[in-house]
């Protein structure tokens, strides 16, 4: 026997995102390829970590998170989602949103189980499907809204078929489902005794009105649904590592199993971080939050109707997909890479966010930058 990789990493390839930030780098560009929030942890979190710390919360923690985090998760999940939980069984916290799916994964399904993922997608769930043997059956949405219909679901489910994946607000599309769009998905799922698995990391990201709706707020589909969320982005702490999933118990059960064995526990003191945020921030803070990131996305979105990249101007999150037509090269890394050595912009080819050709004259940019950041990217765009 010679050395070699599992087998399992024939599949996961270096995200695109990381090679156009390498590329960007070397031309001294703006990189809207990737984006944090820019507006700062909130005092109440940091305050809270720190409390945290010289009160000696500095250990390993429950397997599945402190009491103060998970009670503070069940009582926004009640608030703001319209998810009734318990805090002692049905909560898990995680090492981001990322870790809990890759622990809900690991934990409800098999090699071969196929899970319905909608296109355009966000790598990681395709990734991490991948990493777990389970098959990604496509959904392809249509834009500019980033439609289906229950036909479409129809079309690709099979006996083998064990879950649907559903990331509402959408990265890469902004996508928000509508209600009738989460019914039809709801009753598929009940149909085809699927798992619904979240991603709503962007959940207070929503604009024009529109509010977020969680899968599992339907409560027929409570008990198959696993809610995958986390505060990277609402609080602007993406290299904490704290996110969540919420189940029924007999699923929390065996999804904390392997988040103890994969991560042991999330970071103490950071937990009670993020629970203080919970506890302590006002509305406000979410509406506010919102409200900026509406304001990059139409001063974003303005620009690249005015260089002719028409956008599809996403309904939520703070991604925008983009028309790149107009751009020279027959495929959408071409067009990426010629938009970055023209403007010294940087964004992320379609082709990274689907299987199928439908990506090859899309480009995705991110809009949580800095205002200078974001002014700049759009003065180098009009030079196009
Ligand atoms: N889910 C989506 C859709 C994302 O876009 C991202 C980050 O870009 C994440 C999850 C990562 O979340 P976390 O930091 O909680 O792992």
């Amino acid at each position: 026997m010679s050395l070699s990789l599992s087998a399992r990493t024939d599949h996961i390839t270096q995200a695109e995102i990381r090679v156009m930030t390498i590329e960007c780098e070397k031309v001294g560009g703006v990189n809207l390829a990737q984006g944090v929030c820019d507006l700062g942890v909130p005092r109440e979190v940091v305050e809270g970590t720190v409390e945290a710390i010289a009160r000696g919360y500095n250990n390993y923690t429950r397997y599945d998170g402190l009491p103060e985090l998970r009670q503070a998760i069940a009582g926004k999940l009640l608030r703001f989602n319209g998810i009734e939980v318990d805090p002692e069984t049905e909560v898990t916290v995680s090492a981001g949103s990322t870790g809990a799916l890759y622990c809900a994964c690991m934990a409800l399904l098999d090699a071969g189980d196929e899970v319905i993922l909608f296109e355009p997608y966000y790598g990681y769930h395709l990734n991490t499907l991948l990493a777990v043997g389970a098959v990604p059956r496509y959904v392809t949405t249509r834009p500019p809204d980033w439609t289906f219909n229950p036909q479409d679901l129809e079309k690709v489910v099979s006996q083998h078929t064990k879950g649907i994946m559903v990331c509402t607000p959408g990265n890469p599309s902004g996508k928000v489902y509508s209600d009738q769009e989460l019914r039809w998905i709801a009753d598929f799922a009940k149909e085809h005794d699927l798992f619904v698995f979240t991603d709503e990391i962007y959940e207070y990201f929503v604009y024009d009105g529109r509010t977020h709706r969680s899968p599992a707020s339907f409560t027929d589909i409570r008990d198959r649904t696993i809610m995958i969320s986390g505060y990277s982005k609402t609080y602007s702490i993406t290299g904490w590592r704290i996110g969540y999933s919420s189940c029924q118990k007999q699923w929390a059960d065996a999804i904390g199993y392997v988040n103890d064995l994969i991560y042991v526990c999330a970071p103490a003191p950071l937990q009670l971080g993020v629970a203080a945020g919970i506890d302590r921030l006002e509305a406000s803070y979410y509406s506010g939050l919102c409200e900026a990131f509406r304001k990059k996305r139409d001063l974003f979105c303005s620009t690249l109707t005015e260089v002719g990249l028409t956008p599809m101007v996403p309904q939520g999150s703070y991604y925008v997909l983009a028309d790149a037509t107009r751009l020279p090269g027959s495929n959408s890394k071409e067009k990426s890479m010629y938009l970055l050595t023209r403007t010294g912009v940087a964004s992320v080819p379609g082709a990274a966010f689907y299987q199928s050709e439908a990506g090859r004259n899309l480009v995705r940019f991110c809009f949580a930058k800095t205002e200078a950041e974001l002014e700049d990217a759009c003065a180098r765009l009009r030079r196009l």
